[in-house]
């Protein structure tokens, strides 16, 4: 006899399965999305979602990308799986890279491949849980819009700490470290790596140091989300503050995103790294990563790592990939300059890193431009530089002009 299956006598009585499901604004992100596809009108600017865009607009594949693909479609032997871990030279050869080569070599450092820094900062938000469920992560503020929810979705309290005003595009490290004063020992900080999304604003050296020394003095646990490096000051400066920490701390918890500096968005590339207390205790970890992996995608998506991998593992391809990156960093530095040029009340921009800034406008202006004048950006005034073109940048200075300080 089959299994009779029975349904909640109260949902049956209540009408269909789905209906109790409340409407839900979607991530802001997406929503200005769907306006700006919609838009028909021929010179819209632009300037929301967080991906590189080159000279002409476009965001062409990486050649050095092209050229490991090209060599992945004669020779991958298969498309079987693979494991819950990933492809381990990928790991390999990117851990010198974010980590630096003492830290890679370090048997205390473990990690695994994610679909992306997202799933590396969901299977963090997961591993912190299963180690100390009270853990509070502390998120400084403004950040990048997915950090809370992915926190919350392994069950952690986030708390918010100062990071950045808006109004004098300053840091407020002051703040920040008075606030993290009120952290307690096991809880987790959450810092960017470098190119801080959507600020664009960096900490100096000294101001890692300072932080650094907070975080061991009150037992917490720094989790580095690094998801532009190589965009903001080269892709060594852009590590310096992470490895620094890296070898001040006894852990810590690194995740990296693939997407931007291999430009590889689609194919879902990332990783984590662990670091603890000692060797096997790094090794449990990377178990219970594995774990919780294993429950989220079981196994992560091959073709980004095949990718970085191949790259990684001929200098040739590395010496174009590194040239590819530079020029897209070059290129965000040039933009910074033409704007901050264009517009004086925020010269700022151009020592702040990456590919994004938060422009001090005030409320309702992003709609304004967006309505009246076809420029798409977040409402909390965050643009991604790279949509700045020659062509449309002197147009976007005079639109917002009006509304700086
Ligand atoms: N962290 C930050 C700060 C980001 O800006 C992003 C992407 O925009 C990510 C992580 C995750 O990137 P992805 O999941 O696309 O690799």
């Amino acid at each position: 006899m089959p299994p009779v299956v029975s349904f909640d006598p109260l949902l049956q009585a209540d009408g269909a399965f789905f209906d109790g499901i409340a409407e839900q604004a979607l991530d802001p992100m997406l929503t200005l999305l769907a306006q700006l596809r919609t838009d028909t009108r021929p010179d819209k600017i632009d300037l929301g979602i967080g991906v590189y865009r080159d000279e002409a607009g476009k965001t062409p594949v990486m050649v050095s990308v092209k050229a490991a693909e090209d060599l992945l479609v004669r020779h991958q032997p298969s498309k079987d799986y693979v494991s819950p871990e990933g492809d381990p030279g990928f790991l390999r050869h990117l851990a010198p890279i974010v980590l630096g080569e003492t830290h890679a070599a370090d048997q205390r450092i473990a990690g695994i491949q994610t679909p992306g820094g997202t799933g590396a900062l969901r299977l963090a938000a997961s591993l912190i849980a299963r180690a100390n469920p009270k853990a509070r992560v502390w998120l400084g503020q403004p950040t990048w819009a997915p950090h809370a929810g992915l926190m919350q979705a392994g069950g952690l309290e986030t708390i918010d700490y100062p990071f950045f005003d808006r109004a004098t595009q300053a840091v407020l490290f002051d703040d920040m470290l008075r606030a993290l004063e009120g952290a307690t020992a096991g809880d987790v900080v959450l810092l960017h790596g470098c190119c801080h999304n959507p600020t664009g604003a960096e900490l100096t050296v000294a101001q890692w140091t300072a932080v650094t020394d907070l975080i061991q003095r009150k037992g917490l646990l720094p989790l580095v989300d690094i998801a532009y490096q190589g965009l903001g000051r080269g892709l060594d400066e852009d590590a310096a503050g992470l490895r620094a920490l890296l070898t001040a701390v006894p852990e810590a918890m690194v995740c990296v995103s693939g997407s931007k500096n291999f430009g590889l968005y689609r194919d879902r590339i990332g990783a984590i790294w662990i670091k603890a207390s000692s060797a096997d205790a790094a090794h449990r970890a990377r178990n219970g990563l594995m774990i919780a992996a294993r429950s989220m995608w079981s196994m992560p998506p091959d073709h980004g790592a095949s990718v970085v991998r191949t790259i990684l593992e001929s200098p040739e391809l590395t010496t174009l990939w590194r040239g590819e990156v530079e020029t897209m960093r070059l290129r965000l530095h040039s933009v910074r300059e033409r704007l901050a040029a264009a517009l004086p009340a925020i010269a700022g921009v151009a020592r702040q890193t990456g590919m994004f800034t938060l422009l001090p406008l005030p409320a309702g202006a992003a709609t304004a431009l967006r309505v009246e004048r076809g420029i798409y950006l977040m409402d909390n005034g965050r643009i991604n530089i790279a949509g700045l073109r020659d062509a449309v940048l002197p147009r976007f200075a005079d639109a917002i002009r009006p509304y700086l300080p």
